[in-house]
């Protein structure tokens, strides 16, 4: 079933929902068209983040289970049934697949919200949708991206033609897991590769299910799998695969160096990367509507509780509107208190796991004790749901060697710093490891241009923030990697350019 909005039901019909799906988990791996075991029987339960239970046990992949995915994506491939299956038979299966999803929105929906503990609202009315229209954004690139006749001398004939890479692994996080798992899917299959993905641990349950989808849509057995694991144990046997031919990885910066070490010590397969972030969000002076950017600067840092690699995480800003644009940031954080992530009314849900709850908890308490001022929240809050679920938090006054400042914390804290100068934030902004984002408020086209100019950074938004449309490309400069999800250039990640010379007779 279809559904366009999560709020046109309540909360009691998403826990009976949720009720439904669960008996139905799918907990094994998906591999050549099927579920089935991991070879040596391993499980480890998935908990749902909202009150503290186990879900399911989920199979544990092991490098058995990888060579196997890897071996039936390669058969796949060389079979060419889904490689050189005609343009536009491969484009109905992406719609068809598109479509599937579309009707099953209602099982996917709750399935990353129990495993993940994002609000159901941001699955149903954000995630889901952009899945689908990566999908159907792919399938209508397979006939229109040409390849090119070159301009040689007129007895050679040279032409260059875009070919698939082979056998892709995708590694992917659990911020997101069906949209970052679908930023990477969509256009290696669009490609014609065949694909083997490592969802996160913490929240693989909707990807198992997405795999089964794409055969029902018609696609080949084989052409994607899904191998669920410990990431140092199916992810690093994956990405150090000699028949993988391309790791495209979505992950901590930590994670995506790792990749980049096992690929050389391996096949020398292409490296895709998506890491981590410490996004500055600057207000400058300049700004006309400090409402906006306080709306901004709010939802930049506390959307999907913190857990995104584009998170505004740092906020400079000028000190002759500091104090205002604070207290409208606390008003709108206000609105976004954590509540049960099944509600539909929900804006802010649960940390993902155990974990990473200690960690957020962790810089708050190093905010705390450099000498950082807690200005808003800084608790775990619905502790007796059993959840993992932090408040939003400000900290004031927190200079740039602070850890607050430097370290991606992935939770819902946001670091203020202040600033005199245009050329003093820009500086800031710029002294990060990172460079995934940065935005700007100000009415000053020069400032603004100045700016974006001269930011490190792969995205940058001008008097808005976290904009986003599947023809935009998205990925950053520095440690925050490199290649780029989304729009036409996330193609070139999938294909090799191959040049053919014909030397013409006379
Ligand atoms: P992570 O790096 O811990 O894990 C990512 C994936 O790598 C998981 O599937 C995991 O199992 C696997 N993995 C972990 N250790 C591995 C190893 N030794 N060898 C092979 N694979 C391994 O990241 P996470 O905690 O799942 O996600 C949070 C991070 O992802 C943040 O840093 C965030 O910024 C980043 N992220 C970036 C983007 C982007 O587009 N730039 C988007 C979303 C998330």
């Amino acid at each position: 079933m279809s559904i366009t909005s999560a709020q046109a039901r309540d909360r009691a019909s998403w826990k009976q929902a949720a009720a439904r799906a669960q008996p139905r988990i799918e907990t094994r791996l998906y591999i050549d068209g099927e579920y089935v075991d991991a070879l040596d029987g391993g499980r480890f339960a998935t908990v749902n983040p909202a009150d503290g239970e186990v879900i399911a046990e989920m199979a544990a992949g092991t490098s058995k289970d990888v060579d196997r995915a890897v071996a039936a994506a390669r058969r796949a491939f060389k079979s060419g049934a889904w490689a050189k299956m005609a343009p536009r038979a491969r484009m109905a299966v992406l719609y068809r697949f598109a479509d599937l999803i579309d009707e099953h929105a209602e099982e996917l929906a709750v399935l990353e919200t129990l495993d993940m503990g994002k609000p159901i609202a941001d699955v149903v009315n954000v995630d889901l949708p952009a899945v689908c229209e990566t999908l159907r954004y792919f399938a209508e690139c397979i006939d229109k991206v040409e390849g090119s006749v070159t301009s040689t001398a007129s007895n050679i004939m040279h032409f260059v033609l875009r070919e698939p890479v082979g056998v892709v692994a995708a590694i992917t996080p659990w911020n997101y897991p069906l949209l970052m798992a679908t930023w990477k899917i969509a256009p290696a299959l669009a490609a014609g590769n065949s694909v083997v993905l490592k969802p996160a641990e913490q929240a693989p349950m909707s990807c198992l299910r997405l795999a089964a989808l794409f055969v029902e849509a018609g696609g080949p057995p084989g052409v994607l799998n899904v191998v669920n694991g410990d990431g140092e144990v199916a992810g690093q046997a994956l990405a150090r695969h000699m028949d993988v031919a391309k790791v495209s990885f979505t992950g901590s910066t930590e994670v995506g160096k790792l990749m980049l070490q096992y690929a050389g010590l391996s096949n020398m397969k292409r490296v895709a990367l998506e890491c981590g972030g410490k996004s500055p969000h600057i207000v400058t002076k300049e700004c006309g509507d400090l409402d906006a950017a306080a709306m901004a600067v709010a939802w930049g840092v506390f959307y999907n509780q913190g857990e995104v690699c584009n998170a505004g995480s740092r906020l400079l800003v000028h000190e002759a509107v500091k104090d205002e644009l604070l207290e409208k940031v606390v008003a709108v954080a206000g609105r976004i208190q954590p509540g049960d992530p099944l509600d539909p009314k929900t804006r802010m849900g649960a940390i993902v796991d155990e974990t990473q709850l200690g960690r957020v908890l962790g810089y708050i308490e190093s905010g705390k004790s450099e000498g950082a001022g807690l200005h808003l929240g800084g608790a775990r809050v619905r502790e007796d749901t059993g959840g993992y679920y932090v408040e939003p938090t400000i900290f004031d006054a927190v200079s740039n060697d602070m850890t607050i400042a430097r370290e991606e914390i992935f939770g819902p804290v946001l670091s203020a710093l202040s600033f005199s100068e245009l050329d003093e934030a820009i500086a800031v902004a710029n002294d990060t490891i990172y460079g995934l984002s940065a935005g700007i408020w100000t009415d000053d086209v020069n400032v603004a241009h100045r700016a974006a100019r001269a930011i490190k950074a792969g995205i940058v938004w001008v008097n808005t923030f976290d904009a986003g449309d599947i023809s935009s490309p998205f990925g950053g400069f520095k440690q925050s990697g490199f290649g780029r999800d989304k729009s036409i250039h996330a193609l070139d990640k999938f294909t090799d350019l191959k040049a053919i010379w014909i030397a013409l007779r006379d």
